[in-house]
C-alpha cells in the first residue's frame, strides 16, 4: 500500500512539472527511465489514435482498450493497430458487421487484439492495468485532488484573457460548492468548470491560437472569444470524465471527482492522517511541497 501510494503521489508531482514546464518553457526535463508499461507509454499510445482511421469502435475496442495492451494505430492504414515491439499488426474492421452479428464480431477481434502479439513480445504477457485509465485524481487524497483541479483552473485564468463561454450541466449550487472546494486564491468560474471536467491550458507557439487538451483522451479544442465551449461535447467518447466509474456504476469521472472534493471537509483529516502514516513524513513532504498552500508558483 505505501507503494502504491508513493507511486500516486509521484505521478501527481510529474503531471505539475509537466504544467509548470509546458507555462514557462524551462528546458529542465526529468530524465524518467522509460518503461514500456508505464503511465508516459500509455499516453504516447492514446494519441496515435485518430478518430477518423480509427473508426465507430465499442468501447471494448476503443483507443484505450486496445492501447492498454501496447497497440499504437498505425494512421496510415485504415483501422489498423501495430505493436511497435514485435511490428506485428491487425485490421480491426466492423464496418461490415449486422447488428445481430456485431456483439460476435467484437468479440473475435478483442481475441485477435489479445493474441496477435508475437510470442517473444512482451505484450503478449503483461498489459497495462485498466487503472491507468481513470481519472488520476480519484486517487488522491480531496485536498490534493481539489488543489490539482484549482491549478489546472488557475493556470487558464493565467492565459485566457477574454470572457469564457461555456455549455455545461452544473447547477449554480454544484459551482458554489466546487468553488468552496479549492483553497485561495480561488479561480474563475468558468475555469474551475473546464478543469473539473479535465481540461488544461496548453501552450503553444501560436500567439492566437489558445488551446486546451484533456489528457487522458487526448481530446483537443481552440478555445475562443466568440463561441461558447461544450465542455462534454468536446470529449471523445470515451472520455473517462463522461465513462461509468465502473461497470454498472451510476456516476461518472466528473461526478465521483466533484463527489471526492466537495465532501473533502468530512474526510480530510481521516485520509491526510492515513497517508502521513504509511508513507515516510518526509517523502510526503518532498512530493506534495508547496501544494497543500494551494500556491501555484512559476
Ligand atoms: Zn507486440
Amino acid at each position: 500500500m505505501p507503494a502504491e501510494l508513493e507511486k500516486k503521489l509521484q505521478w501527481f508531482n510529474s503531471t505539475h512539472n509537466f504544467q509548470l514546464r509546458s507555462s514557462t518553457n524551462t528546458s529542465s526535463q526529468t530524465n524518467k527511465k522509460s518503461d514500456l508499461f508505464s503511465f508516459e507509454k500509455f499516453i504516447q499510445r492514446l494519441q496515435s489514435f485518430s478518430l477518423r482511421t480509427y473508426t465507430s469502435k465499442p468501447i471494448e475496442l476503443s483507443p484505450p482498450a486496445v492501447a492498454l495492451k501496447g497497440w499504437h494505430h498505425d494512421q496510415a492504414h485504415r483501422n489498423r493497430l501495430y505493436c511497435d515491439k514485435c511490428k506485428n499488426g491487425v485490421v480491426v474492421d466492423l464496418s461490415a458487421a449486422q447488428t445481430s452479428t456485431y456483439q460476435k464480431l467484437t468479440d473475435t477481434f478483442v481475441q485477435a487484439i489479445d493474441s496477435s502479439h508475437s510470442v517473444h513480445c512482451p505484450w503478449k504477457y503483461q498489459q497495462c492495468p485498466s487503472s491507468m485509465y481513470r481519472l488520476q485524481e480519484l486517487s488522491l487524497p480531496p485536498t490534493l485532488a481539489a488543489n490539482s483541479i484549482a491549478e489546472r483552473a488557475r493556470l487558464i485564468d493565467s492565459n485566457v484573457k477574454f470572457s469564457i463561454q461555456l455549455v455545461h450541466p452544473l447547477s449554480d449550487m454544484q459551482i458554489d460548492s466546487l468553488i468552496n472546494a479549492f483553497p485561495d486564491p480561488k479561480p474563475s468560474k468558468e475555469s474551475s468548470i473546464l478543469a473539473l471536467y479535465g481540461w488544461e491550458f496548453k501552450s503553444t507557439s501560436s500567439n492566437h491560437d489558445l488551446l486546451l487538451v484533456s489528457q487522458l483522451d487526448c481530446a483537443k479544442v481552440s478555445l475562443r472569444s466568440d463561441k461558447a465551449m461544450d465542455v462534454v461535447r468536446e470529449h471523445r467518447f470515451y472520455a473517462p470524465q463522461l465513462m461509468p466509474l465502473t461497470q454498472g456504476s451510476n456516476s461518472n469521472g466528473v461526478e465521483a471527482l466533484f463527489a471526492l472534493i466537495t465532501r473533502r471537509g468530512r474526510k480530510k483529516h481521516l485520509e491526510e492522517s492515513f497517508i502521513l502514516n504509511t508513507v515516510s513524513r518526509q517523502d510526503v513532504l518532498k512530493n506534495v511541497k508547496g501544494l497543500l498552500s494551494g500556491s501555484y508558483q512559476s
